[in-house]
This record gives structure tokens, C-alpha cells and sequence, in this order.
């Protein structure tokens, strides 16, 4: 099956920070994945921004490079990579400065969408958006993207919020947690919300428990400075787990539009219980080898925490009683992401005693390989009596769909999402600062008592502390398999 394609309206997108990273690996080879599908007209124009003085034959090689690197040999069409060089345009410029803006005002054409993309160090967006905003390069209808990290904690997340409120609209400001973009995510949305199964079930008197892992085999590597100051809590829960999190946890909205989405979303982050200790515990990789978190970090004192583990309660009726386990952590065993929602035992069971009954669990597959699996009891096959099995229903796109079924990218899906002017996979302002209002107090409390991060081993399942807290409420952790549940 092919996926239909909707072409959006023409455009010119600004990607401010276009020689960065994040431009490199995901935008601009998202592009041009969506110009290859046929969803970006030709009219459509990117125009790359930031501080080197580059000839637009310069940027284009770069871009060329970039495509070489991150789209993959089959998708790389001479033709068609011709046509996307030259629908890309240059400006020098510097946030902070005075220069280029000009420039960059006469690339902008009237009568199309305007998308302004901030692929840059959040201290530069209130410099962004002022200069946009003054020099009438931004009107009432353009949207802007901001990337994470959104703030460090409650009050600077304010601080860049209230910086874009002067000059924009929240309804034009599209704030990306990439996660949201995933096939997966909005397929666990389809699945609670466009089927009557497991609704009734989705509860405190059925749901035993929900665990949702984010698990990485790389360290902080060439980040850890930065990383170093941050943290798995600010870098991961804050903002992924955070909205994962709501994306089980919530109530049907009224309707798939960004307000009724957000508001419910926003409701239960309100109502998680505070984080108490006992609840929680950190962890840092440690070895006697290079893939120590401290050489990394290049910092010998850190407490900072590379693995996290936590129990969250959401207090509401739906939810009263049924923990939310989530754990994050680096250099783990494997690479893999999954939401596990694990249902309770039938209440009696009349297949006896010598059959051993394991739970019906729902596993919702991130990454690396997308896609659901169900597990449920079933009779062995074969004569010799009723013996139970559980096996997976499994619910992969690539077997329901076709092999030959394209899995955009979360972020080619996203940036669509802001040329067509729908704010559903974003953040809103008020969840955002709900998130750090309830993470600040866990950090602080454990930065006042200097807290130190239990050890691991790099290449494990995280610290003995995180097996504990499982094991204390008589549960355990699903086993951690590249990509597999
Ligand atoms: P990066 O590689 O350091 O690139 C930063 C970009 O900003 C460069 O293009 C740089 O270009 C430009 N820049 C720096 N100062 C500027 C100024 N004063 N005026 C105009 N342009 C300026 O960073 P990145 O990894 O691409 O990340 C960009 C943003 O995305 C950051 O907020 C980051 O936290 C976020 N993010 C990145 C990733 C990722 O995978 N990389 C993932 C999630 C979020 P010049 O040096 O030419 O000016």
C-alpha cells in the first residue's frame, strides 16, 4: 500500500541555523523526501539563514552533501535532487545583528505561506522573532518552529514564551517535540480513539500498570557539555516522556483539533502527584574505560543523571491506582523505545492451576521499528490437554501495510503540519510550562540534598536502584531488545 499524498500549498520556509546540525541530518533532507513524494509544490521555496558568509553555489553544495549523507542512496534522484538545489536560497545573517535582514525581506514573496524556522540556540528567538516581527518580514498569518530544548526549568521557559508572545500569536507559534511526529504515536491515538476495543478498558480497574522506556546505546559523546548541564529529567522527561505520558493518559478530546488535543493533554500533567523520593532513582554510566559519563562529560564531580527511572501516579478517576513507570537512560543495552501498557488478571480462571497465565499487554513500538504488538493467551496448538501460550498479535506496519509502505520521518510529517497550519502535533505554551512546573521541585530537591546518581554499567539495563523499584511493587521491567517488545 502507498501512502496517499496531500501536496501543500506553496510556501517559503526560513530555516534560520541552515548549516547546523539539526538542518543538515533532518530538515533539509526531510524536504526533500516530501519534494520527492510530491507533497511540496514547485513554486515552494527554502531559504537557509545563519551567520557564515556562504555563496548560495556554497550552500547548495553543502545541501548536496547533506542529501548524499542523510537520504539514502535509492531516494536520491539526480533530477530531482537538481530541482531542490535550486529551489533553495541563502542570507547571511546574524540574529543578533543588523545585517542580512534586508536580504532576507526581499526573498519573501507575498500571497504564500510563510514558515519561519528557528533551528538555532533557543537565547537567539526573541532576537528572531523581534527583528521578523520590526521589520515586517513576519505578518499576522506566518508561522514560526521553535526546537527544544524549551527553557531549562519553569521560570526560563516563561522567559522564551512571554519573548514570542510580543511579536506572535500562540497560534503561530509551533513549538516540535519530534516524538509527536511519529507514524507510532498517532497510531496509538487511532487505535484508543477510532476503536470501541480498548476504551472500556483504558482504566484504573483493568490497567495494572503502564511502563514507557526510552533507551539509548550511545553516550553524551560530543554533547556532554551541554548534556552536563541538563540532565535525563530536563532532556527527556520534560518534554517525550512528558508527552507520551499524556498521550495514554488523557481523555478523549471532543475532537483531533490542537485545542481539544491540548487541553486534555495539559489536564493530566496537572494531575501527576509530586515526585516524592523512593519514587524515583538516577543513574550515571561509569567505567574504568573511555565510555565513563565523567570523561565524557569532562566534568570529575558531576551528579548530573544519565539513566531515570520513576513512578507517576495520575490522580483522577480514570486513572487513581494504576502506576506509570518510566525509565530513560544512555548507553543502555539496546536501542528502544515503547510504551507497554500491561492489562490486569481475569478475575478467575478456569483452565486450573498448572496453567501459568502472563498478562495481556499492549506494546506500542517507537523505535526503531515502528509499530504494535498485543499479547494474549491462546491454546497451545496440539492434542494433549487445554494448555494456554501467549503469543503476539502483532500489529507491524510493514506486515498490515505492505512492505513497501514509506514511514515519513517525524519531522518531514511535522513540517508539513506547519505549511498547512495545524498546531494538533505541538506543543502549547501552558503544557510546556506545566511540565517544568512539575518537574522544578524534583530537581531542586535533589540538587539541595547533592544528591548522587547511582552507577551503571555502560551497556546494561540501568542501575540495581531502577530494578528495585519495580521489583518493591512486585513487578519488573520489560526486557530491553533493539526494537523488539
Ligand atoms: P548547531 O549544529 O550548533 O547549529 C546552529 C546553527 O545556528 C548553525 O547553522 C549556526 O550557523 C547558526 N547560528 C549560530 N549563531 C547564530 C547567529 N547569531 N545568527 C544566525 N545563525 C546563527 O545546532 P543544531 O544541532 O543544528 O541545533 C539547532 C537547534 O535545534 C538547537 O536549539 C538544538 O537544541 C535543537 N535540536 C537539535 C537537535 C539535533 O539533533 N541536532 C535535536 C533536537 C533539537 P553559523 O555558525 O553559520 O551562524
Amino acid at each position: 500500500m502507498v501512502a496517499r499524498v496531500i501536496p501543500v500549498e506553496t510556501f517559503d520556509l526560513v530555516i534560520f541555523g541552515a548549516t547546523g546540525d539539526l538542518a543538515r541530518r533532518k530538515i533539509l533532507p526531510g524536504l526533500y523526501r516530501r519534494r520527492k513524494e510530491g507533497q511540496i509544490p514547485e513554486g515552494a521555496k527554502i531559504i537557509g539563514a545563519a551567520r557564515s558568509n556562504l555563496t548560495i553555489q556554497e550552500f547548495r553544495e553543502q545541501v548536496a552533501a547533506a542529501l548524499k549523507e542523510f537520504v539514502g542512496p535509492a531516494a536520491l534522484d539526480a533530477s530531482l535532487v537538481t530541482d531542490f538545489l535550486d529551489s533553495l536560497a541563502y542570507v547571511t545573517i546574524d540574529a543578533k545583528g543588523t545585517g542580512g535582514w534586508d536580504d532576507l525581506a526581499a526573498q519573501i514573496r507575498p500571497g504564500v505561506v510563510r514558515a519561519f524556522y528557528f533551528s538555532v540556540a533557543p537565547a537567539l528567538f526573541g532576537d528572531i522573532a523581534q527583528r521578523l516581527h520590526q521589520r515586517g518580514i513576519a505578518d499576522r498569518a506566518s508561522r514560526i518552529v521553535v526546537e527544544k530544548p524549551f527553557g531549562k526549568d519553569l521560570e526560563t521557559a516563561r522567559t522564551l514564551n512571554a519573548a514570542l508572545a510580543t511579536y506572535f500569536h500562540e497560534d503561530q507559534i509551533y513549538r516540535i517535540d519530534h516524538y509527536l511526529g511519529k507514524e507510532t504515536v498517532q497510531n496509538l491515538m487511532a487505535v484508543r480513539f477510532a476503536n470501541i476495543l480498548f476504551e472500556p478498558l483504558w482504566n484504573a480497574q483493568f490497567v495494572d500498570h503502564v511502563q514507557i522506556t526510552v533507551a539509548e546505546t550511545v553516550g553524551v559523546g560530543g554533547r556532554g557539555d551541554y548534556y552536563d548541564t541538563s540532565g535525563a529529567m530536563r532532556d527527556m522527561v520534560q518534554n517525550h516522556m512528558m508527552q507520551l505520558l499524556c498521550l495514554i493518559a488523557m481523555e478523549p478530546p471532543h475532537c483531533f483539533e490542537p485545542d481539544a488535543m491540548r487541553d486534555e493533554k495539559l489536564k493530566v500533567i496537572r494531575a501527576l502527584d509530586p515526585l516524592k523520593p523512593g519514587e524515583f532513582v538516577r543513574g550515571q554510566y561509569r567505567s574504568e574505560g573511555a565510555d565513563d559519563y565523567l570523561v565524557e562529560a569532562d566534568n570529575p564531580n558531576s551528579r548530573t543523571e544519565s539513566f531515570i527511572a520513576m513512578k507517576l501516579h495520575v490522580s483522577n478517576w480514570r486513572w487513581k491506582g494504576t502506576p506509570f513507570y518510566l525509565r530513560t537512560g544512555k548507553r543502555m543495552k539496546a536501542r528502544a523505545s515503547e510504551i507497554a501498557v500491561t492489562f490486569k488478571e481475569p478475575p478467575h480462571s478456569i483452565f486450573g492451576e498448572s496453567n501459568q497465565w502472563r498478562e495481556n499487554v499492549l506494546v506500542i513500538r517507537l523505535q526503531p521499528d515502528e509499530g504494535m504488538d498485543l499479547r494474549v493467551m491462546i491454546k497451545e496448538p496440539g492434542p494433549g490437554g487445554m494448555r494456554l501460550k501467549d503469543v503476539a498479535l502483532d500489529m507491524s506496519f510493514a506486515e498490515a501495510l505492505g512492505n513497501d509502505v514509506d514511514i515519513p520521518d517525524a519531522y518531514e510529517r511535522l513540517i508539513m503540519d506547519v505549511i498547512r497550519g495545524n498546531q494538533t502535533l505541538f506543543m502549547r505554551g501552558d503544557e510546556v510550562e506545566a511540565a517544568w512546573a512539575w518537574v522544578d521541585p524534583v530537581i531542586d530537591g535533589w540538587e539541595q540534598r547533592e544528591d548522587a546518581p547511582e552507577p551503571y554499567e555502560p551497556g546494561s539495563t540501568g542501575p540495581e536502584g531502577a530494578l528495585m523499584l519495580m521489583h518493591r511493587d512486585g513487578r519488573r521491567w520489560r526486557e530491553i531488545r533493539n526494537g523488539t517488545a
